[in-house]
């Protein structure tokens, strides 16, 4: 790998991390660049698909062993992951502000302080899982799937890969991570914690590459699961593949999620609603797939809704508090679902004095808040994956149920109201993974993942690992 003298921070030359060691990538060379500058970063030469072979045999050979370990010893393995990577956080920050944009604060806080937190929390909840129980005259035990291929995009690049190798490791896989190609150095510099943290050789592997190095593992008979986090469209293709020879699979997908404010909010309620849902949705510079995209307001609060709106857009400024998107094609394409829905008939509001500050140089979009938001057109419908909140009105609860549970995804959502159980009693209507009540945080040990399209399987805590396990009945 070539560094360019803009990289503040060296990396490991290498492009697989395998058995244990570093080898160069005998694949294609990618260049890395920075989305705040337009800058090349650095050259990583990827992986070759025999290299990801190699990786899958490695923790074919690896597997055995570390299924054998009891589950104190890999808890202290996550545990030691943990402290190294907040060891590394200012590495690790470095690499994700370079690959992302990310601004420093969100780069230190969620992108390097989550992961370790995760590492933690499943180390934890590995005490309350029932590895062996009797059922009957059965003695049912949860034994690893086997050998795992992760595959993850670049938005949360630390944590998507994190969240996988916590539960597989945990319940005793083993794994080969192939990471979004626009994202390689921050999968590097986990790779360097891991080799730190001494997990054994073959437990955790690497291979940098793009979809033709995914595509190598997706089509390896000796994967036993597929952990794929990233787009619908891919997820199901490849996720497909492996059902086909009866492999397990773990889709993460994506999300359409809305933020619903029921009617019997105060006004002070529903200044949190609007604020917590602007800063949800354009977290991360709206490349999240949880984020509250559509706003779901009683029409008769629509107009006190749109002067709060503009109140706290204010607030989100490109280039100060929000980083750029990932690539020109991301930001154009948001751009063009903002036309697209200005031309169906919605409203814009966009700060005039962000706008205006906006840097010209690197793939920045100005957050923009549409109003009269048909639920059934295009940007209702589809994930933007940039900072463009929907404001969508209905008449009664019953259509607020209909709309926020009229899209294909399922992943999250959330529910305001004055009123706790009403709530609750909302959010057990809606088709997603996971609803927050009055903007209720996040939750580490709790599962992770979405109903319909948005994925199969859950991520995190107890849930998260069970799902690397097989059940394993023996009758006396
Ligand atoms: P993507 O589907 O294009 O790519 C994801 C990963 O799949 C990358 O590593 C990519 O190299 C790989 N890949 C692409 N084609 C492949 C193929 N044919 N075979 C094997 N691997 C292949 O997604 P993206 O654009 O990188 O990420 C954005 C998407 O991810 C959004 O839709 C977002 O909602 C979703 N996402 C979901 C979650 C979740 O937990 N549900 C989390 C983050 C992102």
């Amino acid at each position: 790998m070539t560094r360019h003298e803009n990289t503040p921070v060296p990396v490991e030359p290498h492009g697989a991390y395998v058995s244990g060691a570093w080898q160069p990538g005998a694949g294609e060379t990618r260049t890395v660049v920075d989305p705040r500058t337009e800058l090349p970063v650095a050259e990583v030469s990827e992986a070759s698909p025999e290299q990801a072979a190699a990786a899958v045999a490695a923790a074919a050979e690896a597997g055995p062993a570390w299924a054998a370990t009891s589950v104190e010893e890999r808890a202290q393995a996550l545990r030691a992951l943990a402290a190294q990577l907040r060891q590394d956080a200012d590495e690790l920050r470095h690499l994700v502000v370079q690959e992302l944009g990310a601004p420093d604060a969100l780069a230190e806080k969620l992108h390097v302080g989550l992961p370790a937190t995760v590492l933690d929390a499943t180390a934890e909840a590995a005490g309350e899982i029932a590895w062996q129980r009797r059922i009957g005259n059965s003695s049912v035990e949860l034994e690893p799937v086997g050998v795992v291929a992760a595959i993850t995009p670049w938005n949360y690049p630390l944590h998507q890969p994190v969240a996988k190798l916590a539960g597989a490791l945990m319940a005793g896989c083993t794994m080969v991570l192939k990471p979004a190609e626009q994202s390689a150095l921050t999968a590097l510099g986990l790779a360097r914690a891991v080799d730190r943290a001494g997990l054994p050789a073959g437990a955790f592997n690497l291979v940098l590459g793009g979809p033709e190095i995914g595509a190598a593992l997706v089509g390896d008979p000796r994967v036993d699961m597929l952990s794929f986090t990233g787009s619908t469209e891919v997820g199901r293709r490849v996720g497909a593949q492996v059902v086909e020879r009866c492999g397990r699979v773990a889709l993460e997908l994506g999300g359409k999620s809305p933020s619903i404010v029921l009617d019997d909010v105060s006004d002070s309620r529903l200044e949190a609603a609007v604020k917590v849902t602007l800063a949800n949705c354009f977290l991360n510079s709206g490349q999240t797939c949880t984020a509250w995209t559509r706003l779901l307001v009683p029409r008769s609060m629509a107009g006190r809704v749109e002067e709060l709106l503009a109140t706290y857009l204010a607030r989100h400024v490109p280039g100060v508090t929000m980083g750029p998107l990932i690539s020109k094609e991301q930001a154009e394409r948001a751009e063009r679902y903002v036309a697209g829905a200005l031309n169906q008939g919605a409203r814009m509001l966009r700060d005039r004095e962000a706008e205006a500050r906006r840097p010209r140089t690197g793939h920045y979009v100005t957050p923009v808040v549409l109003f009269d938001v048909d639920p059934s057109s295009q940007v209702a419908q589809e994930e933007v994956f940039g900072p463009v909140l929907s404001v969508i009105a209905y008449g009664d609860e019953r259509e607020a149920v209909e709309i926020a549970n009229g899209t294909r995804y399922g992943l999250a959502a959330c529910v305001w109201s004055d009123d706790e159980e009403r709530a609750t009693a909302v959010a057990r209507r809606i088709r997603s993974g996971q609803v927050d009540v009055n903007g209720g945080r996040f939750n580490p040990l709790a599962p992770f993942g979405g109903f319909k399209s948005s994925g199969i399987g859950r991520e995190l805590g107890v849930f998260g690992v069970e799902h690397f396990c097989e059940p394993k009945s023996i009758q006396y």
